[in-house]
Formats: structure tokens, sequence, C-alpha cells
């Protein structure tokens, strides 16, 4: 289908990355399994020839998110191996990096862990900002909405503001999904994220992907991957691709979901901290109205204590006690287990695609229970 985004989001979700019919064929086919493909002995290698470099399977998954977010993309093995591939295709030693203070704590461990050993030096910015000058900065990495917190950033101004600096910008899309919002479109010079999360929402597999209009980063991205070898599987990238066509169905439940939900938390005198971009009084409000096309199934909350959630969860017959999101269950993470600077009763809900109702008295009544 067309880049220039001319159907709507359900169409572009279950088109994206199909062949043109052939009769006799199916709609999607089937994954490719191969490592080594059988070669033309006189001619050698044609496109495919090896796994790690390229798969038929691969390239469809990659045309569909492609499409969905306006460039060309990379697929990877995980959301983490994406990320990292554009930290260390863009980066050489004597940068700086601007990182997201609030942002995917993975990527923050890298940056002290490897980054740091290189050379590359690391500075943090609030996603809600204020962002110190870009001047001598090579790469701003912007993660917005922020998971877990849910700040949201001006990323049309900020890529202006990089640009006119000279430093590239890479916004992780991971909680907005392409059809939340197109980082290309808004002036990035790269959309990264993982796939593990809405993008393919059935919890099911791990996927990442980095897609550009730049056809010297696509290059550098691509050998990176070539070299480094972190591919999804032929089966993971197919079950990816099919669960694409459902995006637009299972993002409106799910935001559906969390403005039914938020709003009932908020009402709560015993749940603090109530945050989801759609509410009108959110600080992330009026920036995410202006930018995003719809606005993700999380809502951040704060219980104040870590056996408060853990009783939550007990009570709940619906929240599955589980890390991740976007996922078609609803379930909930305590961010503080896995060593993240959150409070200890802060608890990020991902809302599935249950029934509203359902959802809502479910948490209601496990909230009353504690
Ligand atoms: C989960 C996540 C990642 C990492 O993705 P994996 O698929 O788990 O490797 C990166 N960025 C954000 C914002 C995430 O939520």
């Amino acid at each position: 289908m067309s880049r220039d985004g001319s159907y709507g989001d359900g169409t572009r979700s279950v088109h994206a990355g199909l062949p043109a019919p052939e009769p006799g064929q199916p709609f999607l086919p089937g994954p490719v399994f191969a490592a080594p493909y059988h070669l033309d002995p006189t001619t050698g290698p044609g496109r495919d020839g090896y796994g790690r470099p390229d798969n038929p399977t691969r390239r469809r998954l990659e045309a569909a998110i492609g499409e969905l977010e306006g460039g060309d993309a990379r697929a990877f093995a995980s959301g983490q191996a994406a990320v990292t591939a554009v930290l260390m295709t863009v980066l050489r030693p004597g940068d700086t990096v601007l990182l997201p203070a609030d942002g995917y704590y993975a990527v923050r461990s890298f940056a002290a862990s490897t980054l740091d050993g290189l050379g590359v030096r690391a500075a943090y910015a609030p996603t809600a900002g204020p962002y110190p000058s870009f001047d001598g900065v090579r790469l701003v990495l912007l993660e917005t909405p922020s998971n877990p917190g849910l700040d949201v950033c001006d990323v049309a101004a900020l890529s202006a503001a990089a640009k006119a600096a000279g430093a590239l910008v890479a916004v992780d899309n991971t909680t907005a999904t392409p059809l939340g919002q197109r980082p290309l479109d808004l002036g990035a010079d790269i959309s990264v994220a993982s796939g593990t999360k809405a993008l393919t929402g059935h919890s099911d597999l791990l996927l990442g992907y980095a897609a550009t209009r730049d056809a010297t980063l696509l290059e550098r991205i691509t050998t990176w991957r070539n070299q480094t070898g972190g591919i999804p599987g032929a089966f993971d990238a197919w079950l990816a691709h099919r669960s694409l066509a459902t995006l637009d169905l299972r993002l409106a439940r799910q935001s559906a979901n969390a403005a039914a939900v938020a709003v009932a938390l908020a009402a709560r005198s015993d749940v603090e901290r109530v945050r989801w971009p759609g509410l009108p009084d959110d600080p992330s409000y009026v920036v995410a109205e202006r930018q995003m096309r719809r606005i993700p199934g999380l809502v951040s909350i704060d219980l104040g204590s870590a056996e408060r959630v853990a009783a939550f969860l007990k009570a709940s017959k619906l929240v599955f006690a589980a890390t991740s999101f976007g996922g078609l269950h609803t379930s909930a993470d305590r961010r503080a287990q896995w060593g993240d600077d959150t409070p200890p009763g802060f608890l990020r809900i991902s809302c599935g695609i249950e029934d509203t109702a359902d959802l809502v008295a479910d948490i209601t009544a496990a909230l009353d229970a504690t």
C-alpha cells in the first residue's frame, strides 16, 4: 500500500507488507525457514544466500513496518538489539549522546556499561524537559511517551533544534507505535522501537526495529546487523507480521480501556499520581493531543507501597502481574521490583482488549479489597 497514508489505519494495518495477490498463494506467505539457501553454482549468491543477512519473511515484515513508519525498516531480535544498533552505528569515541533520564532503564545501563568505556559521553534530560543546548551533541534519543512515567515531549520542536545544532535525532516509538505517531514525519532521523509490546501485542515474541529515510544511516544499521547478527527468527518475524493486521483494532480498545480506567482511578482518593496522557489535566495532555494520533493503553499510578500493589494484584481477576506491556491481556508491573528508580508503590498498568466495563469493575473491586 502507499506510503502517503491515504488509507485509514485499519486498512494500512491489514495490508501492510503483503505481497501482490497471486492465485493459489496465501495472503501472507508462511515463514521461510532457512540458514543457507540453494545457490546458483554459476552465478553464486543472489539476495537470499544466507539467513543472517536476509530472509523473505523478515523482508515482508520490514516492508510492513516501513509502510507504517514512513521509512525503510530493519528488524532486530529485540528492542534492545535495535536501540543499541542505533547507538553503536551513530556514536564514535568523543561523541556526546543525550538520553532520556526517565526512559527505558536498559538503555541507561548500556550507556554506563558500554558507551562510557568506548569514550562516548552520556548526558541526560527528563522527557518533559527542560532540555539543554544541543551544541556538541551527536545524537539525541527521545522516548515519548516515556516508559514508565508517560511524559511526552515535542518531537518536531526538539528535532528542529537538534538539526540546527548538527545533531541527529532518534525517537523510541515503542509506547506510541507508528499508528500513534510517526517520528520521521515529525522530523526525526530514526524511529526505533521494541516490537515486543503493543506493535505485535500478543505477549508471545520479542522484536525490535529501526526505521529511517536516510540511506546512509540505513546502510550503517544494516551492516551493523549483518555483522553482529541480532536478527529475529523467521517464525517470530512471521508471527509479528500476522499480528500487525489487528494493530488498529487492538490499539483502539486498549486506548478506550485506558481512558475509562484512568478516569475511574483519578476519581479515587486512595490512588495517587494517576498518569494517562489523554486526561485533560495530565501534564502530557497538550503536547500529546497535538502530536499523537492516539493515546496508548498505559496508565501509571502510585498505590503507596509494595504491599498494597501485591494485595491489589492478588485481588484482581483480570490484571496479570507481568512486565512488558501493550498485550491483549491487561497486566501491571511494579517497576521498582526490577531496580527501576520509581517509588515502591508505582504501578504501570497496561490495558488489554477486555470489555471496558469488566475491566473497570475488576480494578475497582480489587482496589476496594486492599
Ligand atoms: C521494552 C522496551 C525496550 C526494549 O525492548 P525489548 O524488546 O524488551 O528488548 C526499549 N524501549 C522501550 C521504551 C521499551 O519499553
